[in-house]
């Protein structure tokens, strides 16, 4: 059964991020009260439709905060050490040491943008390290603890060793990650995306790579995570990427521990009961 004819009875639904609250949707849920998206971000819902139909839209901030700053700092790790790929070579009885020499992140300059609950992780777990930590974020002041400089973006695009993003996906964010961008930087960077895909385009992310302004990148989060559906031109992208030794790739489980999962669910049936509890239903 296709997602959409589920709802068809439905007055409240729980969705994954593989499911879009849209006029399609909309359509055959005629009963709709409620959506929560078991997870964080509201980019899958159509607010403003929502809104007009009076359907209340939910997700849980915060709940797989711990799990991305985790993810951030160890992709980080592998990156600077090498490790994944000296991993590789040891399975295929290759014993490269020089070639695998390190770089710390001691003494490092770390650029976060957007500092919120996975952003500010993030920096917390990269606090114990010794490295300077750098945040911007357009939406706050007087965000930062004290192992946080708050910073404009252009001082991070002349100061950074190492950028992470931490932003919703916008109008604003989509396509950030463009060649310009990365050509923008006083120095080559350490680069990390575990926000959304489009913030960092696969366009952008290999031009950063062929230009030498990007060292190497960690990602989570693909422009197009339906493998199985990618243009041609994404395939060819892909194929770039997966070929460079350069690029570190999860499936987007940044957030996905197995105690954010127990804490997502908790928080959907928490909302769940508080908003029937104010229906009267
Ligand atoms: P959050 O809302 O707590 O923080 C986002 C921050 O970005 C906010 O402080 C906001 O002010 C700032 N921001 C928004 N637009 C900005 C802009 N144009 N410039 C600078 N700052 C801007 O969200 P979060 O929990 O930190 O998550 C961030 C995003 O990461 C989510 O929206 C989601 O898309 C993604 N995410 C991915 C995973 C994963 O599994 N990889 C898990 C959780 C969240």
């Amino acid at each position: 059964m296709r997602p959409a004819n589920l709802c068809a009875e439905a007055d409240i639904v729980v969705m994954n991020s593989k499911i879009k609250a849209d006029a399609a949707l909309l359509a055959v849920a005629k009963h709709l009260k409620m959506v929560c998206r078991a997870g964080v971000g509201m980019d899958h819902f159509d607010l403003p439709l929502l809104e007009a139909r009076g359907i209340l839209a939910v997700n849980t901030p915060g709940a797989n905060a711990v799990p991305v700053g985790e993810q951030a700092v160890g992709m980080l790790l592998c990156m600077m050490h090498n490790i994944a790929r000296a991993d590789r070579q040891v399975r295929q009885f290759v014993w490269q040491r020089e070639e695998n020499r390190g770089v710390e992140l001691l003494g490092k300059t770390v650029g976060i943008i957007g500092f919120g609950h996975t952003g500010s992780a993030c920096a917390r777990n990269l606090s114990g390290f010794g490295c300077r930590i750098l945040a911007y974020d357009k939406y706050k002041s007087g965000y930062a603890p004290g192992y946080v400089e708050e910073a404009s973006l252009a001082q991070i695009q002349s100061e950074a060793d190492i950028l992470t993003f931490h932003v919703p996906l916008t109008a604003e964010t989509e396509g950030w990650g463009s060649r310009a961008f990365f050509a923008s930087f006083a120095k080559p960077i350490y680069l990390l995306n575990l926000s959304r895909g489009p913030v960092v385009p696969l366009a952008g992310l290999l031009a950063g790579l062929e230009d030498g302004h990007v060292v190497a990148a960690g990602i989570d989060v693909l422009e197009n995570e339906h493998l199985a559906t990618l243009s041609t031109v994404q395939r060819t992208q892909m194929e770039a990427l997966i070929a460079s030794e350069r690029v570190l790739f999860t499936p987007h489980i940044g957030g996905w521990s197995r105690e954010s999962l127990t804490r997502i669910n908790s928080r959907i049936v928490e909302q769940i009961a508080d908003f029937l509890a104010k229906s009267g239903e």
